[in-house]
């Protein structure tokens, strides 16, 4: 299986896998300089653990939905590449302006249109819901993503 996690913050836990090839591990989160967990070395770009089979993609502290995208298409191919049986995605929506524990600025469409990239596959993804603090937009940019990711999902099967 393949885990990506969307969270702002670095997929702390990932290292449990640093044994296996059979589990490969996504993270793309504020580079630990500046966000949570700021004093561990974790998330790194370069880590020797897990090598393979663990990437992280600690990103800058301002990031739009543009460049945001970008990142998500590398990560998709990775996991192409890797053919798992399913698919579990740690869906924080803490990557939203405005957010109190992040510094990113995605937008309630790029939820919509970050939803849409994710439905290619033939395999089942499983979505499971991490941080998001503004509780004001946390409902808008959830109804989002799912349905970038249902109608895009219904277009391709
Ligand atoms: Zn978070």
């Amino acid at each position: 299986m393949a885990i990506l996690d969307l969270d702002y913050h670095h997929g702390n836990g990932q290292q449990i896998f640093y044994e296996r090839r059979d589990v490969l591990t996504i993270s793309i989160h504020g580079h630990p300089s500046f966000a949570y967990p700021y004093f561990r070395v974790s998330g790194k770009k370069r880590q020797n653990d897990g090598l393979g089979y663990n990437f992280n993609f600690p990103l800058k502290e301002v990031i739009n939905g543009i460049e945001y995208r970008e990142i998500l298409k590398k990560t998709l191919s990775i996991i192409r590449k890797f053919r798992p049986e399913f698919l579990i995605v740690a869906l924080g929506l803490d990557t939203a302006k405005g957010d109190p524990t992040g510094t990113w600025i995605l937008s309630p469409r790029d939820f919509y249109l970050n939803g849409q990239m994710l439905a290619g596959f033939k395999m089942p993804v499983l979505f499971i819901q991490e941080g998001g603090y503004r509780n004001r937009f946390l409902g808008i940019n959830a109804k989002n993503f799912f349905r970038g990711f249902y109608e895009e999902y219904i277009h391709n099967h």
